[in-house]
Parts: C-alpha cells; structure tokens; sequence
C-alpha cells in the first residue's frame, strides 16, 4: 500500500460520490418543501401586528434557510460535474488535494483547508 500519493482511492470516491447523489436528493426535497411552505405574508389579512411580524420574521427566516439550501446544492452539483471531469478532491484554489476527513464532514468542499482559511479572513 503507497502512503505517497494523497490521491483519493477509487472506494472513497465513490463513497463521497454516494454522499454527494444523497445530499443533492435531500437539498432537492427540503427546497421542495420551502416551496410549499412559502405562502406569501398577506398584509391585509386582520392578523393582528404581533402575528403579522411573526409571520413576516418566520418567512424571512424560511427565505434565509432557503437560499443557504440552493447555495448548497449548487456546490452539491458542482461537486458531482467535478467527479464526471476527473477534477474532485483537489482545491480548486492551490490543486492540492484537499483532506479526506474533510471531504467526508463536507463532500461540496472545493477548498483545502488553508485555501478556506485565506478566503474567510479576506472575507471577513
Ligand atoms: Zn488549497
């Protein structure tokens, strides 16, 4: 067995692959959900003021949970055209290959950690 190459195995890869064809079908649903969900607030509906900001509060959340969701699975899909191109598991930022362990926690990953890291403090 080579310890050299950090390249991911044919096994892991298709674990993550998996991973990444259940996450999309998850994101897929839940998104599906939020569209059932998403009755526009009705502003002239006697609801009362306390209620109404409630709705409005609890759709501005729904709208936040949302667009985190369809951001998501768009990095979901982005993964699996990678793993179609022979290009996943490696940081789209440096080309090194990006850590196993972090792969697993996060399948979408695109950035090693020190890529990550360098991006959220410009960021931030
Ligand atoms: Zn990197």
């Amino acid at each position: 067995m080579s310890m050299e190459s950090n390249e991911l195995s044919a096994k892991d890869r298709d674990r993550l692959h998996a991973s990444l064809l259940a996450l999309a079908d998850e994101l897929r649903a839940l998104l599906e959900s939020f569209r059932e969900d998403a009755q526009p607030v009705d502003l002239d509906e006697p609801i009362g003021r306390l209620s109404r900001m409630d709705a409005i509060q609890q759709q501005s959340m729904a709208m936040a949970n949302r667009r985190s969701s369809e951001q998501r699975l768009a990095r979901v899909e982005a993964a699996l055209r990678r793993i179609d191109e022979d290009e996943y598991g490696d940081c789209l930022e440096c080309g090194e290959p990006i850590a196993l362990a972090r792969l697993d926690a996060q399948p979408e990953a695109m950035l090693c950690v020190d890529c990550q890291g360098l991006r959220e403090r410009q960021l931030g």
